[in-house]
């Protein structure tokens, strides 16, 4: 496809500029540029039809089924949109005076209520914009809780091998260093090798729960236990909180400190680089040492911004991604609290067909009941055709389906996780089956046409280490 900048013709741009009515001044030539910029000259019609191109070169979960594990692609209805495109919401400045901003306070104190009750908080700060931001925000919080403490030998911070890879990166980057514990064969925490990582110089531990390989780690409280007992605290990484919200907490679960991405669970569509938001939220305990502010009421009910006491500090300026704090509060008061609970059960129902579905035509990494996602292991598809997990997700993309998660979880070494979207239809996940039933067959009898695929995309097989380590980002021209 055609780059903006090889369409189109001199003189074609829109002029939209006024005649000029002051005089003239020339610039000193010794400030002119000694060539033309080189930007897109296209028409009205060029440009639309080049974005309306792209976008169809694009996928997402309006064109189909979109099962990307440990992501939580969901639909995101559009009345959430509606909501946050309000003109009370978008034609405001951070530095507007509390009195006339009082709606918007009202907004970021009743998400900061309403994540507070489905986590099991007691105070949230919507400043972080991002998961990882998130986990790192907390990990400050905890590691000024042990300073005010003295404990400052504290040092470690415990995280399992199925952590996603943000956990022990965010460990680092707060300054604490990491220490893997391993999972059973039954994919949760060893409680053995937990007892025996931790210590006097345990920080705390970071957790997901439902974990990496979407099973609910049902020694919870014993592993939250043995992290209180040996002095560390808990650190939940609730990025995707779609099996559990509204039936359990992670409050009740024994930890101290949690985010959220509002762009997983709570309705702003990601993936298209942001923004996003990674709200923390932790005990009373904590509280005093919250990042930036958080909305309150005075006692004559106006709304107010309140700072911390011993706050440690801006995690992002001002409120945070404030519009996307009112598409949250939108989907979860038109949801309500039975929708939300009605939405983790679908998450689980639709993984759990999928997964009995397809259990008699590849392994599962743990055979028992899921929560949001599963783990499927092609190890031994691979080592009976040659088709690997990455030929089975390519071979997807041909049916015009987006593939699983592949190769994440790390503890599974030819992993396809799925998550189908809890708003899928029956067809919709009778469909996705029997697609990858074909595949596995495709794999057995012409294995050579799946490494090959897919033989229907723009793009093929991209050399991803390349992409990633020499992106080539800036358009030049021929004949520059
Ligand atoms: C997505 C995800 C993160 C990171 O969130 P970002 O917003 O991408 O930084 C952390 N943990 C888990 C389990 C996730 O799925």
């Amino acid at each position: 496809m055609e780059l903006i900048y090889e369409i189109g013709g001199t003189g074609r741009g829109l002029d939209l500029l006024p005649e000029c009515d002051v005089e003239v001044t020339e610039m000193p030539e010794s400030l002119k540029r000694n060539t033309m910029p080189g930007l897109a000259e296209v028409s009205e019609t060029e440009i639309s039809r080049h974005y309306t191109r792209l976008a169809g070169r694009s996928y997402g979960i309006n064109n189909g089924f979109y099962p990307l594990g440990s992501c939580t692609m969901k639909y995101n209805p559009k009345v959430n949109e509606a909501a946050s495109a309000l003109p009370g919401f978008t034609m405001i400045h951070p530095l507007q005076s509390e009195k006339s901003i009082q709606g918007c306070l009202k907004v970021i104190k009743d998400l900061s209520d309403d994540l507070c009750e489905i986590c099991g908080m007691d105070s949230f700060s919507l400043q972080p914009a991002a998961g990882a931001h998130g986990e790192l925000t907390g990990l400050l919080l905890i590691k000024a809780y042990l300073r005010e403490k003295g404990e400052t030998n504290r040092t470690k911070i415990i995280v399992p091998d199925s952590a996603h890879g943000t956990n022990p990166a965010s460990a680092v980057m707060s300054g604490f260093t990491v220490v893997n514990v391993p999972s059973g064969s039954d994919g949760c925490v060893d409680l053995e090798a937990l007892k025996a990582a931790v210590g006097d110089d345990t920080a705390g531990l970071m957790l997901t729960n439902p974990n990496t390989v979407g099973l609910f780690d049902k020694n919870i409280k014993a592993v939250t236990d043995i992290v209180h007992d040996a002095g560390g605290l808990c650190y939940y990484d609730g990025a995707n909180l779609n099996a559990i919200m509204g039936i359990c907490r992670p409050g009740d679960m024994g930890f101290d400190v949690v985010h959220v991405n509002l762009h997983k669970t709570f309705s702003t569509p990601h993936g298209g680089g942001g923004p996003g938001s990674g709200p923390v939220g932790c005990k009373a305990f904590l509280s005093d040492h919250m990042p930036g502010g958080s909305a309150d009421i005075d006692k004559d009910g106006n709304y107010i911004w309140k700072k911390a006491s011993k706050s440690i500090g801006d995690m992002k300026g001002f409120h945070g991604n404030f519009l996307v704090a009112v598409k949250a509060l939108s989907y979860i008061l038109s949801l309500g609290r039975d929708g939300i609970v009605k939405t983790a059960q679908n998450a689980v129902l639709n993984a759990n067909y999928m997964r009995v579905a397809l259990k008699d035509t590849f392994d599962m990494a743990y055979d028992e009941t899921c929560m949001h996602e599963f783990v499927m292991d092609l190890g031994s598809l691979k080592e009976e055709t040659g088709c690997a997990a990455i030929d089975v997700a390519k071979g997807l993309l041909d049916m015009k389906m987006h593939p699983p998660t592949m190769y994440f979880p790390l503890i599974v070494h030819e992993a396809l996780m799925a998550e189908p979207t809890e708003t899928e239809p029956r067809e919709m996940l009778d469909l996705a089956v029997e697609n990858l039933k074909k595949l596995k067959e495709m794999a057995q009898k012409e294995p050579e046409s799946l490494h090959s695929a897919p033989h229907d995309t723009c793009v093929g097989r991209p050399d991803e280490v390349k992409a990633a380590r020499n992106p080539v980002v800036r358009f030049v021209r021929k004949e520059d």
